[in-house]
């Protein structure tokens, strides 16, 4: 049964409002391209609204501002208790408007409420230093909320995505204008709901629905907007930059996706390595930034593993996410469905060996099976590209000082793995790979302890782990000249 869908609004200073335009966009279930809701549509004039809001709840004399660090950590725990309470329902609703299967779809809300926990207990713990400044004076930071930030999301993991950086800019102090992705706009207004009633005051809040070439830009481009923090595409990540460079130097977090390299040595355990580099690979139907899409493999070990490979492919079971049985959903849409499949001919045209897969299931909704290339050298689109689909790219290589440079040779450097069991390997792999998450005979393991985040065009700055609040806060350096004598 379809999960009711109660909010279709913009949330504005906690109340629901329609588009200034009377627009509204569709937001589709990607199991059969159904519409599930007409979601307001936003452009600048919503946006302005927001962020007017926000300016508003930031004063310092505002309600927000004067709260004690501790109340506004409560508050948030207050937020995870009720995310925790919904969690059935917030889960139904992922599945329901991404596509997400329901064990994943779980597991993320878990991860969610316990980060949630982490971040605000981190609230009341921002401190500035105390400096021996020269001559006689004395110097010590402060750490402040940065101001308004607006969050762009994407559609992948659109719960957790909305909580990491909603809880951390709030934990810090901030006030938010969220704008989650077009695709997958219905689980970031029930959680604003759950703001509201865990008891954000107005204003600190507000979450614009709409694309991202209006919303998104005006946001990006909007004067009073402090900082925009963005997890999508390396094409939009650099649009924001240049905006944030073009208006008032925003500050800019990216988190931008990438082709990340596992590696297996011919001493690993092709029992471990043969399911890590998989579900490294299909989890959430491929689309996941971190995803293992260049799975380089030791020639001696190649054809067995390569066999394994398509072995483990061929038992995923694609189909309806609702099902706890299923392993695999849907695509997020038609588009996406297109450009993987284009991936999988250039594939093919260009000489790698297709194995498994590489078709769409039926012509309902938006399924793809489980592919699986060998045969894949570097120079092939397959090989270079971000396809975020379930396609596994299976690339020989002789040794590991080869294939550090090989696995280097990107533009990007999001996340990295090795599955061996010598040590030595390990350790030269992990200091030598750019990339700003390694795995050590493990793939797409962390938590919100890890700092999180990219090296080279596959992002800008860190999420989550100790310091996760820094990138929202601005430091005041302030200087008291000590009297030499009384
Ligand atoms: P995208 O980067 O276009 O969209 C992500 C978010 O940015 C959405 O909310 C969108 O509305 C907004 N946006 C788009 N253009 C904008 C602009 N000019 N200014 C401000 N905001 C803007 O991503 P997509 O088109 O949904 O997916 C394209 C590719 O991006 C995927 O194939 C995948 O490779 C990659 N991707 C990566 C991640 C990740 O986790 N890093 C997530 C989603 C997509
Ligand atoms: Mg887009």
């Amino acid at each position: 049964m379809a999960p009711l869908i109660k909010y279709t609004k913009h949330f504005i200073d906690n109340e629901w409002v329609d588009s200034k335009s009377g627009k509204t966009f569709e937001t589709r279930n990607p199991v059969d391209g159904s519409v599930n809701a007409k979601v307001s549509e936003g452009d600048k004039l919503d946006i302005d609204e927001a962020v007017k809001a926000a300016r508003r709840a930031f004063h310092r004399n505002s309600e927000w501002r004067q709260l004690d660090a501790s109340q506004r950590g409560q508050i948030l725990q207050n937020f995870a208790t009720l995310v925790e309470r919904d969690a059935d329902y917030l889960n139904q609703l992922e599945t329901h408007d991404n596509g997400m299967i329901k064990l994943m779809a779980n597991m993320m809300s878990d991860f969610a409420v316990k980060s949630i926990r982490y971040i605000a207990s981190l609230a009341d713990k921002v401190q500035g230093y105390t400096v021996p400044a020269d001559g006689d004076n004395f110097s010590y930071t402060l750490k402040q909320p940065v101001g308004v930030c607006g969050l762009i999301l994407p559609w992948n993991g659109p719960i957790l995505m909305f909580i990491g950086k909603v809880v951390t800019a709030l934990a810090a102090g901030c006030t938010v204008v969220v704008k989650p992705a077009e695709q997958t706009p219905l689980t970031a207004l029930a959680l604003a709901a759950l703001l509201k009633e865990a008891g954000v005051p107005k204003g600190v809040v507000n979450v614009v629905n709409g694309y991202g070439e209006t919303a998104g830009v005006a946001l990006t481009h909007h004067p009073d907007v402090a900082k925009i923090s963005f997890t999508g595409s390396v094409e939009v990540g650099k649009l924001i930059q240049q905006a944030a460079g073009a208006t008032n130097l925003k500050r800019v977090t990216l988190e931008l996706g990438g082709k990340s390299p596992l590696v297996v040595m011919d001493d690993a355990d092709l029992s471990l390595a043969v399911p890590i580099a998989a579900r490294g690979v299909f989890a959430n139907q491929g689309q996941v930034c971190v995803a293992a899409s260049r799975l380089y493999v030791q020639s001696s070990i190649y054809d067995k593993f390569v066999e394994a490979a398509v072995q483990y492919a061929q038992q995923i079971k694609v189909g309806d996410p609702a099902l706890e049985t299923t392993h695999q959903g849907p695509q997020i849409d038609e588009l996406m469905l297109n450009k993987i499949l284009g991936y999988i001919e250039k594939g093919k045209k260009e000489g790698a060996k297709l194995l498994t897969g590489g078709k769409r299931i039926g012509t309902t909704g938006y399924f793809i099976e489980p592919t699986v290339f060998a045969d894949v050298n570097d120079e092939m689109t397959i090989a270079k590209e971000e396809i975020f689909g379930p396609v596994q790219s299976i690339i020989k290589f002789d040794t590991l000082d080869e294939v550090i440079d090989r696995a280097n040779n990107t533009t990007y450097g999001l996340a990295a793995g090795i599955i061996t069991t010598n040590l030595n390997n390990a350790l030269h792999f992990s200091k030598h790979v750019e990339s700003g998450v390694v795995w050590i005979n493990t793939y797409l393991m962390g938590g919100i302890q890890t700092p999180f985040g990219g090296f080279k065009d596959s992002g800008l700055g860190r999420e989550n782990g100790i310091h996760a609040l820094d990138p929202y806060l601005e430091v005041k350096t302030v200087t008291i000249s000590l009297p030499k004598k009384l």
